[in-house]
């Protein structure tokens, strides 16, 4: 078992948590950590920096048949789908207390291996984290099936039965809160579980299964495997044992985990995938609060978000000013170690998404966008970006059209609400959108009128537990969060007898 430190003294200098230590790095697999089946390990990296933080087991598609054979074994002869609903809320009770205690360290974790400002993990992601689970455990003792009356004289009853061994995998711009949004409603509904970490960041949530199973989770129940998307990923979205896959990440791989599922054994599917989302600033919004949302809309996480509001739609009337604002606001934005306080934006994930973010600036430019502010690497190590500003944005440059996943930010101009909502919807995306009115009308038509999972009006990115999430078009199937995700973990079973002499139907 290795123990790891930060390793640069600046850092440890300036940190506002204590340095975190790296205890788990094995897979995780009938409630032990073992080595992987190849004995082959893979580096994970702090992208501050670009060093090795830490050496990982990787797992192949031999870890995957035994995780799934653990959490098969679990769940045909395991105490978790059997135990008392009750019961299965208080191990998910345990579990959210535990995380709740570990709050700053879990969120060092992340920040060390996500680059994301710490002060965001510990103060929004992981209170929603513990949020999650605790809704979710809500839910356990209160799924129930359903009675309906039939034409003759027939009992019928509608059970509502744990889907069985669940397939996860997850991306790497939110490892905790990907993991909750799969996790939570799966246990609630007494499944079991193997989930696969993206290969970025493997560590919290070797961590977080940990407590759970320190909270009294049966072995087999939760088996984390990290490694690889076409190794590791494509096992578990075609393994014949799995009997549902949940993915987030690109709608690229999207399309291959359902392909993988469809041609095993047909396996449902729920995919996140990524968007385009438009954010539209009507004639009449206060500009400056319109500014500020727009760029949190994009920039949040270095713009590593699948909903950003990635297209910034400006009405003409107000469009100069808000171009001038827009571009103070991100210059004023901070940039740097993300265990800094009062650090807005962090590293990007890796040098392929930096490299990718970079080569989408230089099209924004040679496509001539008006850049307005940034463009740039920021030092010399690591993976910082400028937060950049394009104006002039026309709808069919790649930067209008491509996910970026960067803190690059593109204005567009529009007329009036007909074309803007064209516009906006002509996109094979349909995540999430930002209204900006002071007009109750304009909200309405524009919130009805948008083909996307998700409307926020005069606020983004707001995410409670109980609000469902998830795409139209080619942003995903299904949703997660809230009632929607529990029928993600759920078999409908009719059952029907015969009823002699009933006193009533
Ligand atoms: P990605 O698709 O490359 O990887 C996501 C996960 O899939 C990782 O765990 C990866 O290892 C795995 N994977 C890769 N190839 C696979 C394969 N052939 N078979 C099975 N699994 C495979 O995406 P990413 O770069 O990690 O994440 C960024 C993308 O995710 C963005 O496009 C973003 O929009 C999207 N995203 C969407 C949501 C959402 O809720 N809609 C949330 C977060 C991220």
């Amino acid at each position: 078992k290795s123990i790891h430190r930060f390793s640069t003294a600046a850092a440890v200098e300036e940190l506002i948590t204590p340095p975190v230590q790296i205890n788990y790095t094995q897979l995780l697999i009938n409630g032990q950590f073992v080595d992987a089946a190849s004995g082959k390990t893979f580096p994970t990296f702090d992208p501050r920096t670009g060093e090795v933080i830490a050496n990982v087991a990787e797992g192949d598609a031999e870890d995957i048949n035994r995780a799934v054979s653990a959490a098969r074994k679990a769940f045909d002869e395991g105490p978790w789908p059997r135990m008392s609903p009750y019961e299965r809320s208080r191990i998910l009770l345990r579990f959210a207390d535990l995380a709740e205690k570990h709050n700053d360290e879990l969120a060092a974790l992340e920040t060390w291996n996500n680059g994301k400002p710490y002060e965001q993990a510990a103060k929004a992601e992981l209170p929603l984290f513990v949020r999650l689970f605790r809704y979710y455990a809500g839910w356990a003792d209160k799924i129930h099936g359903l009675t309906v009356p039939a034409d003759g004289p027939h009992h019928v009853q509608i059970l509502h039965e744990p889907i069985g061994v669940t397939g996860q995998i997850i991306p790497w711009n939110f490892p905790l809160m990907m993991f909750a949004w799969k996790v939570g409603p799966a246990l609630a509904c007494g499944n079991t579980i193997v989930l696969k970490t993206a290969e970025q960041t493997p560590l919290t949530a070797l961590f977080v299964a940990k407590l759970f199973h320190e909270a009294g989770l049966p072995p087999g129940v939760l088996n984390i495997v990290s490694g690889y998307g076409p190794t590791a990923g494509a096992a578990l979205a075609s393994h014949m044992d799995v009997d549902k896959i949940a993915f987030t990440g690109s709608t690229d791989t999207g399309k291959i985990v359902q392909e993988l599922a469809s041609k095993s054994n047909l396996k449902p599917v729920t995919l996140e995938l990524g968007g385009k989302s438009p954010f539209i600033v009507c004639e009449d919004a206060d500009i400056d609060q319109a500014v500020e949302l727009a760029h949190f809309a994009l920039f949040f996480n270095q713009g590593q978000c699948c909903c950003a509001g990635s297209r910034t739609f400006v009405h003409e009337s107000v469009y100069d000013e808000f171009i001038e604002k827009s571009k103070a606001r991100a210059l004023r934005r901070t940039v740097g170690d993300p265990f800094k306080k009062g650090i807005e934006q962090g590293p990007q994930i890796d040098p392929e998404q930096f490299a990718k973010v970079l080569r989408y600036i230089r099209s924004g430019i040679e496509s001539n966008a008006t850049l307005e502010c940034g463009g740039g690497r920021i030092g010399s190590k690591g993976y910082f970006v400028q937060p950049t500003v394009f104006s002039n944005v026309q709808d069919d440059m790649l930067i209008a059209k491509d996910e970026i996943f960067g803190p690059v930010q593109s204005i567009l101009k529009y007329k009036d609400l007909d074309e803007v909502i064209r516009r906006a919807n002509s996109t094979r995306y349909g995540l999430a959108a930002g209204v900006f009115t002071k007009n109750i009308n304009t909200a309405n038509t524009l919130t009805r009128a948008l083909r996307v999972g998700t409307v926020w009006v005069n606020c983004f990115d707001v995410f409670d537990a109980a609000i469902p999430f998830g795409g139209y078009k080619m942003s995903g199937v299904g949703r997660e969060k809230g009632i929607y995700s529990l029928n993600n973990y759920l078999q409908v079973k009719a059952v029907i007898t015969p009823l002699t002499n009933p006193a009533w139907l």
